[in-house]
Order: structure tokens, then sequence, then C-alpha cells
């Protein structure tokens, strides 16, 4: 019989509502044993099944639900299903053919908690982030090679949070080749080398793909600060809008090398672009003191925020780099600005643009409102996975 995770009394309400976590302090005991990452079945106080989950005896998400059928087993066909359900929804992006790279999995919100695959022309890039992703691997791994028999698969699971799950961080070829050390995929017609091995996350932030593109309507003739640029991505695409010059800075000076090399792969004007190794913290600082000024600047800084607690911190740093950024915009200038901190709502981060503008002494109109593409979607139960959220702002 499958062990059972029984809950306190009367904190059976979220996963009532369908939210795919039990924490720590909603349960009550753990009917039987169970190691890491096995199959349990969750119940309410009075015994009542609720969920099929994911047990993880180290973290504070005890469980995290694979399913709510309490009919369905976890199994190949279980991963199989899954795959086919996600490939569903991007079917249109996977038959475009100006982009060959998608999120084929987010997660919570394809019904595969702790997992994440994204798809970088025939390659899989796969990160199992949770205890019961890993107990899965190899039921996963044959629903993958069964569902895209042509893709190689590659494991980038060295990331920190499988510390909280007990985990040891994992990296490798899985099935198929070795990725080159630069693959280059297609995004609305820009090319841009992936480093899959090396980059970070899974080598690339397919996330921002609708951004990237709002950004060509905005660069036309405009001089461009490119901050937090990673690889280059809004460069290149601020370069095709025919922008007069971009700044791009990044502290990694390996993603900066890449970002020129895509900049030259689309046979843009190098003489347009020029990439700075610095702390975008300080280089808003030297430019405000030395007088520089820009017609757009693109904000999109890593997650600011881990945890409840660093919230308050994180939004001083959200205000303080929006109200240097507006600082630097000539009259009628763009800020495009991001948070991709899960914590952060929406209707806060839009209250901090509002905050830094009052600072910068400037009027700001909020002009078009940016998410995580549409290969990462929100599951209605879980808020949480709605993580990136950004504004075109014109800055008067
Ligand atoms: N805009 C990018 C993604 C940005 S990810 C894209 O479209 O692909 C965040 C980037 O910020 C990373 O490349 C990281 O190296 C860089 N970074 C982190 N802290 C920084 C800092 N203080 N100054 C400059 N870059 C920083």
């Amino acid at each position: 019989m499958t062990v059972r995770l029984i809950l306190a009394k009367g904190r059976e309400k979220s996963l009532l509502r369908r939210h795919p976590w039990v924490f720590s302090g909603a349960v009550a005991r753990l009917e039987g044993k169970a190691s890491s990452g096995e199959t349990i079945d969750v119940c309410d106080s009075q015994g009542k099944w609720l969920a099929r989950a994911a047990y993880s005896p180290q973290s504070q998400i005890r469980a995290r639900v694979w399913s709510w059928e309490q009919d369905e087993s976890v199994d190949i066909d279980f991963f199989v299903r899954r795959l086919q359900a996600a490939q569903l929804l991007r079917d249109w992006l996977a038959r475009r053919d100006d982009l060959d790279s998608y999120r084929l999995i987010a997660g919570e919100s394809d019904g595969m908690p702790g997992v994440t695959i994204d798809r970088f022309g025939n390659f899989l890039v796969l990160q199992l982030l949770s205890a019961g992703a890993e107990y899965q691997r190899a039921p996963l791994i044959a629903a993958l090679t069964q569902c895209y028999p042509d893709c190689a698969i590659y494991d980038r699971s060295d990331v920190s949070v499988r510390k909280k799950e007990g985990l040891e961080l994992t990296q490798g070829v899985v099935c198929g080749e070795l990725p080159p050390p630069l693959l280059p995929i297609t995004e609305h017609g820009m090319k841009l080398l992936v480093d899959i091995q090396g980059g970070h996350k899974t080598g690339y932030y397919l996330d921002q793909r609708d951004s990237r593109l709002a950004t060509r309507r905005y660069a036309k003739d405009r001089r461009v600060l490119n901050c937090f640029s990673y690889t280059g991505g809004f460069a290149v695409s601020a370069l095709m809008g025919g922008c007069s010059e971009v700044i791009s800075v990044d502290t990694s000076q390996a993603a900066l090398d890449i970002a020129r090399q895509n900049v030259e792969l689309n046979g843009l004007d190098l003489s347009k672009a020029q990439f700075l190794r610095d702390d975008v913290f300080k280089l808003l600082r030297t430019y405000r003191d030395s007088g520089e000024k820009f017609d757009l600047i693109v904000m999109d800084p890593p997650k600011f925020v881990e945890n409840k607690n660093q919230l308050a911190g994180a939004c001083r740093g959200y205000k303080d780099i929006n109200m240097l950024a507006m600082q630097l915009l000539n009259p009628g200038g763009m800020l495009l600005t991001f948070s991709c901190s899960g914590l952060m709502a929406t209707d806060l981060f839009q209250k901090i643009i509002a905050d830094a503008a009052l600072d910068a002494r400037r009027d700001v109109q909020f002009i078009e409102q940016f998410r995580q593409a549409a290969d990462h979607p929100v599951i209605a139960s879980y808020p949480e996975g709605m993580y990136l959220k950004g504004f075109a702002c014109r800055v008067l």
C-alpha cells in the first residue's frame, strides 16, 4: 500500500484549491516509510484521499503533487501524457519557422513540479529541481526519448536549490550527442548562440522572447543602454530595430563575449555595439555623474528575492536602479524594465516604478506591459508561476 501523508486538521484548504505544494507545517504525520522523492498519497486529517505527490523529507515543501486523480500512477505513461499535453500548448511555436527554441515543461504549471525542460533546436535541456523530480528521473527520461526520438538530452541540474531538497548537483549528457560549446538557435528571426553546458540556467532566457521582440519596435534611431545584458538578446533586437548605438552591460565576461558574437552572427554593425563588463548599480551612477544620456534603457536584472524576508530590500534595489535609469533618459525616452522575482507581485512592481519616477522627478507613462512568454504558462491554482513581469515606460 502507498505510504500516506496525513495533513493536520484544517490544513487541506490549499490542496482543495489544487495548489500543488504541501508545506511541512501542514503535515500531521507520515503513515509508513518513504524515501526521498518517493510517491505518496496525501490525505486530510480524516484520511480522505486528496492527491498523489512526491515526498521530500528535507524540504520545507514536504510534498509536491503529481496527480489529482486517485487512479493515476506516476510512471512512464504518466510522463508521456504530461509531455504530450505540454507539446500541444507549444505546437504553434514549434510550427513557426522563425524560432526553434521554447520551454517545453514549466514545472508546476505543466503538471510536473520541479521539472524544467527547455528545447533548443534538437537539444532538450533538463533541470530536476526537487526530490520527486529526481526520483522520477528514469521514467521521465524514458518518456522523453519516446516522445522526442530525434532529440539529444542534456542534464543541467547543477542548481543550488537542489541542496534544499538534499540532492547533489548533476550535469552531463543523458542521451545522444554532447551539445556544441555554442549552439545557434533562432528567435524571431535572430540567430543567437547558446552555451548549454556552461551558460546560466539551461543556457538562455527564453522567457524574455516577446519583450526582446518589443524592443525592436522602440529602438529606431535611439541610443540604447542594455543593462544585465547576458548574451545580448536585447542588444541584437535593438540593432535589428535600427538603434543608433547599444551599450550592453553585464558582470559576466563569458556572456559579453557571446553577446559580441551574436551581433556579428546576425550581420549587424559591430561599430554600433559596445560591451562593458561592469556592475550596473555602479555604472548607472557613473553615467549620472558624467551626464551621459540615452533614449532607451533595458533593465532586466537577475532575481533579487529568494524569500519573503528579502522583499523589502529588493524593493529598494528595484527602485534605485529604475530611478537612476529614468535620470539617464532624454525626455521622451523609453524604459523597458523587468522583475523576474516570483515574490514581487505585478502591482507592487508597478508601484515601485511610480515611486522611482517621483524620486527621479520625472513624469512616467506606462505604455505596455510584459510577462513571461506563452511557453511559460501559469496554472491558475499556482499564481507563483507568474514570476516575470515588466513595463514599457515613457519617461517625460
Ligand atoms: N537580459 C538577459 C538576461 C539577464 S539575466 C537576456 O535577455 O538574456 C541577468 C544578468 O545579470 C546575468 O547575465 C548576470 O551575469 C548579470 N548580473 C548580475 N548582477 C549584475 C550586476 N550587478 N551588474 C551587471 N550584471 C549583473
